[in-house]
């Protein structure tokens, strides 16, 4: 018998897990609250086990044709300067790691959905869920599923409608990202160690790149648009290197984000109701693994829900696989984000080191 499934958020997670269950038959539909289309951000790294989860599902080759694909990270601390090659996951001859531009990674994930019947309901949020599993939607209509999937990001209501608490942080920073051109010296990602703040450049294609900083010891405020750009070279101003040579191409479109973590302290489903990605368990950006989290989760969801016919068992299993992997990275994430904050940029290197080579191992 077909089973069913309505997932909230087509963001990462939610696009990645609609497609593991609609290949193993499911009926899905995802309700999302933001238009067709709409993405938020420049542009993320797909780390080795980004790649590797999305080979799962046929779709790693398509994100290194749409990005940029890498196999290193050059660390510059005024004139010392580490290369480091990072293991590939997906087999010789294909890249460790793929830098690529949100709206493209929606775009591979949003048209593999579609192409296996996935129907997308855009501009619905979940208003309520009862025990029965009738899914009320803001637009006023109710869907009836054997299963419901959480995937609405880290401020996600659809937890608070379960009541499951989670704790979720604010760190004292803020992440800035500016889309330049890709300047042919960055092959990589490289990154740069300031005064008091790190920075680095990231490719997404073989035209464009995308220039990041991380600005520490700042309250969580909203910034006008139009001063972005200003301030974002002004905080770059006390970097050398090659860095600076970008500075003048950051006019215009810079985003700003806190920087925040989250995570359910308590059990991640209810009924047949379950959490995934940010909205579960969401580490800081400056360990570039958040959306591997998610994409994880939605192989690894599918596969239990394939191996357990009774879908609480199966999310029973899927927690119990995926907790200490997902604490244990958002917590380093928050020692580093620390860290960071009091300057002590050379100690995060092993940190983030350890923590690569963990999400290394089987999701
Ligand atoms: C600045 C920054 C840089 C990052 N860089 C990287 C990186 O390089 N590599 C990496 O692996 N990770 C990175 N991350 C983390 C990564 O972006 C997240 O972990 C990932 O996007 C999580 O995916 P998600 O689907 O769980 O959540 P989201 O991407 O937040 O998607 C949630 C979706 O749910 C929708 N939604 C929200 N509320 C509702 C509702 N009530 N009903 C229905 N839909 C709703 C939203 O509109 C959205 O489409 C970065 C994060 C930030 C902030």
């Amino acid at each position: 018998m077909t089973r069913s499934v309505v997932v909230a958020g087509a963001g990462i997670a939610g696009l990645t897990a609609a497609t593991a269950l609609a290949r193993q038959g499911w009926t899905v539909e995802i309700v999302e609250i933001r238009p067709e289309g709409a993405t938020a951000g420049w542009g993320l790294t797909l780390t080795g086990p980004s790649l590797r989860a999305l080979d799962s599902l046929g779709l790693a080759d398509a994100c290194v044709e749409r990005g940029y694909g890498m196999t290193t990270i050059t660390n510059v601390d005024g004139a010392a300067a580490e290369t480091i090659d990072l293991p590939g996951l997906i087999g010789p001859g294909r890249p460790s790691m793929v830098g690529i531009a949100r709206p493209d990674l929606h775009a591979v994930l949003r048209d593999e959905a579609l192409r296996l019947g996935v129907r997308i309901t855009c501009q619905a949020g979940v208003a309520a869920i009862d025990s029965r599993m009738s899914i009320k939607l803001t637009d006023g209509t109710t869907r009836h599923a054997d299963l419901m999937i959480g995937a609405d990001g880290i401020r996600s209501h659809v937890r608070d409608l379960l009541g499951l608490q989670a704790t979720v942080r604010y760190h004292g920073q803020m992440v800035w990202r500016a889309r330049v051109r890709r300047p042919t010296w960055a092959t990589g990602i490289v990154t740069y160690a300031g005064p008091a703040m790190t920075a680095g450049v990231v490719p997404i294609s073989h035209r464009d790149a995308y220039v990041f900083l991380t600005e520490n010891g700042v309250a969580a405020t909203v910034l006008p648009d139009n001063e972005l750009p200003t301030r974002m070279r002004d905080l770059l101003g006390p970097f050398t290197g090659r860095i600076t040579d970008l500075c003048p191409q950051i006019q215009e479109s810079v985003v700003r984000r806190p920087v925040r973590t989250a995570l359910i302290e308590g059990p991640w489903s209810q009924g047949r109701c379950v959490m995934i990605g940010d909205a579960a368990h969401a580490p800081c950006p400056q360990m570039a693994s958040g959306a591997a989290l998610a994409i994880e989760d939605g192989v690894v969801l599918a596969e239990e829900l394939d191996i357990h016919s009774d879908v609480t068992s199966a999310l029973a299993a899927f927690e119990n696989r995926r907790r200490e992997r997902c604490t244990a990275l958002v917590k380093t994430s928050e020692e580093i984000a620390a860290l960071e904050g009091r300057q002590r940029h050379r100690e995060t290197y092993p940190l983030t080191a350890k923590c690569h080579s963990r999400m290394a191992l089987p999701a």
